[in-house]
């Protein structure tokens, strides 16, 4: 398998709050860090375009516990557990894509309440392929949309991480996305 035209790198949510230490930490978080460095540089080599999107809520998200939300406070906008992962290394001409910016309304997918659709449309992108944090929540909203968008998703299986409210949501996560049309693929998949 190789990287070329018509497909684009998106690494979804590699923020401050979900890595070990966070607000909203995901265990063995910062494992993706070197595998996305990893595929960002052979996405450059490639000449992909590459995505990054962000939690970026206002400080009284509906999402947040205080407001009865399901999660704790995280990835506020302009503070430090909004910024990406410091070892992760974006270029400096990714773009970054903001979601569940406003009160109240949640967003999982980097498609919800975005123009993620229309930029890939626009640079003629027909794959996808997705990594990031978390494969049971953001990772696996982003993939749907993605497929329902009609684009085709390769999954970075070894780039994902869960975060397993219950035991196995990250396997039955990456079960359904396989089974509505995404390819479960690793680095060593590609051609060098
Ligand atoms: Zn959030």
């Amino acid at each position: 398998m190789r990287m070329g035209p018509g497909d684009a790198l998106l690494v979804v949510d590699v923020q401050r709050d979900f890595l070990p230490g966070g607000a909203l930490a995901v265990a063995d978080g910062n494992a993706v860090v070197p595998v996305l460095n990893r595929y960002i540089e052979r996405a450059r080599k490639a000449a992909m375009p590459v995505y990054a999107s962000r939690d970026w809520h206002p400080a009284n998200h509906c999402s947040f516990r205080p407001r009865g939300g399901p999660w704790p406070p995280h990835c506020v906008r302009d503070t430090a557990g909004a910024e990406f992962a410091p070892l992760l290394a974006l270029p400096a001409d990714a773009t970054i894509v903001s979601k569940a910016t406003r009160e109240d309304a949640d967003a999982y997918s980097a498609f919800g309440g975005t123009t993620l659709a229309t930029m890939l449309r626009g640079r003629g992108v027909k794959r996808l392929l997705v990594g990031g944090l978390a494969t049971d929540y953001c990772v696996l909203n982003t993939v749907r949309d993605a497929l329902q968008e009609g684009f085709e998703v390769a999954l970075l299986t070894d780039a994902i991480r869960a975060v397993d409210v219950k035991p196995g949501d990250g396997a039955r996560a990456e079960r359904e996305m396989r089974e509505a049309g995404a390819a479960s693929v690793q680095l060593s998949d590609f051609a060098p």
